[in-house]
């Protein structure tokens, strides 16, 4: 049995409900502001991007490291408190290469977000970010890369600071 769209009409916009007031319009741009407090774990995270590292965290009960570091094993239901340094090297688990922007915008460089296995995580604990600096016909899953930074001076604890991924050539 298939679903038609005109067996579920909704509810027609009325004039009288927007003159009313009862429909929120905004004209112009909308302003919002907000605070967000990222928490123990992910602010180390990104206090240690600021200085060019990436930082996963042990849990003593399963001992994986997981990356981005939480605050408690989500298969353990255990705080974790080790801290573990790891490379800024991985390997390309999935890759796409997009030649339209979010918006639908189409874009002439195309984009090739990735999730990358960070060494030293452990399985299962991807990086979602972009590749850069490399032919997106020579980007293949299994591939070695290691991240490109920003200059000290203009990182800002974000995961922006790492530009992007790039091929180690082996
Ligand atoms: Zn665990």
């Amino acid at each position: 049995m298939s679903v038609r769209i005109q067996d579920y009409p909704g509810t027609a916009l009325r004039e009288d409900d927007i003159r009313a007031g009862r429909v929120l319009t905004v004209a112009g741009a909308a302003r919002a502001e907000y605070a967000w407090d990222v928490g123990v774990a992910i602010g180390r995270y990104l206090e240690e991007l600021r200085n060019g590292r990436l930082v996963g965290v042990r849990c003593h009960h399963c001992g994986r490291v997981l990356f981005p570091p939480r605050a408690f094993c989500e298969q353990c239901f255990r705080p974790t408190t080790e801290w573990v340094e790891l490379k800024d090297t991985g390997v390309i688990q999935t890759f796409a290469i997009c030649h339209i922007a979010w918006d639908a915008r189409r874009i002439d460089e195309p984009k090739i977000p990735a999730v990358i296995a960070i060494d030293g995580a452990s399985r299962a604990m991807g990086l979602l970010h972009l590749i850069g600096g490399v032919d997106p016909d020579r980007v293949a899953v299994g591939q070695r890369v290691r991240a490109v930074w920003r200059p000290a001076s203009e990182r800002q604890g974000a995961i922006t600071d790492i530009r992007y991924f790039t091929p180690v050539e082996v």
